[in-house]
């Protein structure tokens, strides 16, 4: 069995017959749930979407952050995907967590993870929840602006403080850089507040935006980290931690971080932490969601003859789909199951150029309750068969909503890949 981590998408192979080992467990957990279900005759519900999530590739991702980002200690960000397995497994492998709320601390807390490995990472925080995290010792926090210091010299005057500058993260798919983060030159001044309430600033975090896409951010964010370390060396502060917060995706994060690395030898010494904290990049590839078809509306054109569909599914933008909405994503569907056939992992699962044309919908009443405007598959789909979509794993159930009546919470069918994953989990 060979692992690349280069393109570490399903990338576990048994190179002695070439099987693909991720695809064909997901293919089988999707089967398996598929055809467990009586259509026909099925409770309201049974035949809910529902996720496969592959713990094997969030095991594969971190072997892989630690092969080529060696300095950098992963807080996973449980925000982007708060999966109890997912944290189960990131615990076990001894991630740090970057937590944003009470609710968010207390999950971790509950899994077993000691306050040390929690950040609360949210440079604008909830009075009570201070007050939680200091009766937890949950003691790393950051903050961007000076109401925030005097209310952490209020509520919880002995917390380790990290403070978040803002960054170029026009390259990025979600900006973060709009709504936190200290300008450059606001920085000393918050410095010598923080002195004059005697205040414990131990370091700086930045996030480049969630998607970025331009190295050069991180070699950007780097710098002015440096910049803040030596203005903070001026006021008697003993910097000792660096956060570089998340902003890591699959696909670019080889090259990524290659000149995070670099940029970190070049301006920080070995003897200073450097702490991250990636979401998307642990998770995204491993969700695999799969949806039922519920309605089917035949659309004539009749100058042509030729008709196409509007194909309803039980999930959509206000439920698992809301990454089209919040996170700028582009969920392809594929097709599972017509009839009695399943079509996973072949060719005719993938959209056509020619075919059949579809637009495919939510069950909601709103009309932006759509997933794709126009899409072909070669297949007469209809009601009762199944869609997939990869990719599912990144800030998609976590920002579901119960918009018309419908569940947020699915079920979730957990496999692992990776002998590493299921060794940990006790898993078969
Ligand atoms: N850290 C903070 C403070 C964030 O706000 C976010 C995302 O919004 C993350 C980390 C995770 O970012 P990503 O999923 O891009 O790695």
């Amino acid at each position: 069995l060979e692992t690349y981590f280069e393109n570490s998408k399903r990338s576990y192979i048994d190179l002695n017959n070439g099987v693909n080992i991720p695809k064909q467990l997901i293919g089988n957990a999707l089967k398996e749930r598929v055809q467990s279900i009586d259509h026909e005759t099925c409770e309201a519900g049974d035949e809910d979407t529902f996720f496969v999530a592959d713990l094997g590739e969030v095991y594969r991702q971190h072997m892989r952050w630690k092969t080529n980002l060696p300095r950098v200690k992963p807080f996973y960000a449980v925000k982007c995907n708060p999966d109890p397995q997912v944290i189960r497994l990131l615990a076990k492998l001894g991630t740090g967590f970057d937590c944003a709320s009470k609710a968010e601390i207390e999950q971790v807390l509950k899994a077993g993870v000691e306050p040390h490995r929690i950040i609360y990472a949210q440079p604008c925080k909830t009075n009570s929840y201070v007050r939680y995290a200091a009766s937890q010792g949950v003691k790393q926090m950051t903050f961007d602006n000076t109401d925030e210091l005097y209310k952490i010299k209020k509520l919880f005057p002995g917390a380790e403080l990290f403070l978040r500058i803002s960054t170029d993260d026009s390259s990025s798919l979600c900006r973060l850089s709009l709504k936190f983060g200290a300008a450059m030159d606001t920085t000393t001044d918050l410095l010598a507040l923080a002195k004059e309430l005697d205040l414990n600033v131990v370091g700086v975090s930045f996030h480049v935006g969630s998607g970025a896409s331009d190295p050069l951010a991180f070699m950007n964010a780097v710098q002015d980290a440096r910049t803040v370390f030596d203005q903070a060396e001026t006021f008697g502060f003993n910097f000792h931690t660096l956060d570089v917060g998340g902003g890591f995706s699959s696909d670019t994060f080889d090259a990524m971080a290659a000149v995070l690395s670099s940029a970190l030898d070049e301006y920080f010494p070995s003897n200073i932490n450097v702490i991250g904290e990636p979401g998307r990049y642990y998770v995204a590839c491993a969700f695999t969601l799969a949806c039922h078809v519920i309605a089917r509306r035949t659309i004539a054109d009749e100058q042509s003859g030729a008709h196409s569909y509007m194909l309803y599914m039980n999930d959509g933008l206000y439920g698992n789909f809301s990454s089209i909405m919040f996170d700028h994503q582009n969920p392809v569907a594929q097709v599972l199951k017509t009839g009695e056939r399943f079509y996973y992992d072949t060719m005719a699962s993938q959209p056509t150029c020619d075919g059949i044309e579809y637009s495919i919908w939510g069950p909601t009443c709103d009309g932006i309750d759509r997933i794709a405007e126009s899409i072909r598959f070669s297949h007469d789909l209809d009601v009762g068969d199944w869609l997939y979509f990869e990719e599912m794993g990144a800030y998609t159930k976590c920002s579901a909503t119960r918009f018309n009546g419908f569940s947020d919470s699915h079920d979730v069918i957990y496999v692992a890949s990776d002998p590493g994953a299921k060794a940990m989990l006790g898993m078969n």
